[in-house]
């Protein structure tokens, strides 16, 4: 008898519906035919062999057949879970195994090992169980041997829902209220309306506020065994759930739009220790620090959005921001990505400003109304208005991107822009970078989308 390797096989039994028969008494079956033994376990009152069920050599999805030996009283149990395999065409194979890999398992991650299985049925169907892994897991695509057609998709791996509560994107905007203030980190009344009760999605299940897109390396690290993260803001575990959230939420956005290697990593950070008003991106340790002076700067998903973005540019282009201009479009794109990833949470009022990043943070250190970070929809133009400052001059910057925002919508701004940065170098220029996007534009949507581009540009000086 052949062993199959367990994982490839364990999988495709996990998956099926357990119809399994139940047969108490012992049975006469000594050969089961057609069957592939792919486990064999010693237990304390019995030995427990599992098969796989094939067909022509092939193994039938789902199906099983499992014989329990008992020590003892030499009693067999079986458990029947073989599948009826009808009609079917073995000679049918027009697709090669490669492009079904290829094709048909684009969207989920490097496809590694492909197996001949059998679909059952009263019309049994020969695919291709393609087995691939992204970093949300491991999927087995099923594709029809014969057409290409993807029959279905099972997910192998577990990943772990849990909950808490936060800020999206922080009190000013949720409450439409720029009066609210730090108040030494107390949780007063007024804020009460502000929190949200999330789902966080792509936990590792640990219990901790780690997961494939973030990874939690706080001192106080939180930990709760139901995966159940309900903090108020005077709470050290607040700052470590708004930052796990916010930065799984980028990042599943960043793939939705088919993105699959942007920071696809579980990104490291840190909502203690720094007791400053400031955060940073850190290239060497590839990790984020949110500081808490004034309002704890991972209370306002904007500063978390904006310190991602580094962190996104770090992996596109490693060293990014060597020279003066393209640390300038490292703040510029922070603080435009921020804005980006706030829209649907964040209504553009008067009162708070879609373009005002960081509304909540800004109120302990910000003058005038609104209170902001930084804004995206200024008037500087380039080069008359340059201080050598990177977040002065990044205003330039995310300026032209607000425009290329405002005419592309958000879904196509933010690919056209992840998608240029990938070929920006290093100590890249305004103008150099400027012509890269328009290009991109170009090759993604057309010509009307580079001309909004460069209108954007141009409109800056830049271009
Ligand atoms: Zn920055």
């Amino acid at each position: 008898m052949r062993l199959l390797p367990r994982a490839a096989m364990a999988g495709a039994i996990a998956a099926a519906t357990i119809a399994a028969t139940l047969v108490s008494a012992p049975v006469a079956q000594a050969d089961p035919a057609g069957l592939t033994l792919i486990a064999s376990n010693q237990s304390l009152l019995g030995v427990h062999e599992l098969y796989a069920q094939t067909y022509a050599g092939h193994p039938v999805l789902g199906g099983f057949y499992a014989r329990h030996t008992d020590r003892e009283t030499g009693a067999v149990t079986i458990q029947d879970g073989r599948l009826t395999v009808g009609k079917l065409d073995l000679g049918k194979a027009r697709v090669s195994g490669d492009r079904a890999a290829t094709a048909e398992t684009k969207a989920r991650g490097h496809a590694f090992r492909t197996d001949i299985v059998v679909v059952p049925g009263d019309n049994a169907t020969l695919a291709y169980a393609v087995l691939s892994q992204d970093a949300t897991g491991e999927y087995r695509t099923v594709v029809d041997t014969d057409s290409g057609s993807v029959l279905r998709v099972d997910e192998l791996s577990d990943h772990v829902d849990g909950h808490g509560k936060v800020f999206e994107p922080n009190p000013v905007a949720t409450l439409q209220n720029t009066t609210l203030t730090d108040q030494n980190n107390k949780d007063y009344a007024a804020l009460s309306g502000a929190y949200k009760s999330v789902t966080l999605k792509n936990l590792n299940g640990t219990g901790k506020l780690d997961g494939s897109f973030a990874n939690n390396i706080s001192a106080s690290e939180v930990k709760n065994n139901t995966n159940t993260f309900n903090y108020n803001r005077s709470q050290a575990g607040f700052e470590q759930v708004m930052a796990y959230y916010s930065i799984t939420s980028a990042q599943s956005y960043i793939q939705s739009l088919g993105f699959t290697s942007v920071n696809n990593e579980a990104q490291d950070f840190k909502t203690t220790g720094l007791t400053d008003d400031n955060s940073f991106y850190s290239p060497s340790a590839d990790s984020i620090t949110f500081g808490t002076g004034g309002v704890d700067d991972a209370e306002d998903a904007e500063v978390i959005w904006h310190e991602y973005g580094h962190a996104i540019q770090d992996a596109q282009v490693p060293g990014f921001g060597s020279s003066n201009e393209a640390g300038a479009m490292g703040e510029g794109f922070g603080d435009w990505f921020a804005v980006m990833m706030s829209i649907p949470n964040n209504p553009d009022t008067v009162k708070t400003p879609l373009a005002c990043v960081a509304d909540w943070d800004a109120v302990s250190y910000a003058s005038g109304t609104p209170k902001c970070l930084r804004r995206v929809d200024g008037t500087k133009v380039y080069p008359g208005d340059v201080e050598n400052e990177v977040h002065a001059d990044g205003e330039i910057w995310s300026r032209a991107l607000w425009d290329v925002y405002k005419g592309l919508g958000r879904d196509q701004a933010v690919k056209v822009v992840l998608e240029a940065q990938f070929s920006y170098a290093p100590n890249t220029s305004f103008a150099a970078a400027a012509t890269v996007t328009v290009n991109t534009a170009r090759r993604l949507y057309g010509a009307s989308a580079a001309t909004v581009c460069q209108n954007a540009f141009h409109a800056r000086g830049i271009l």
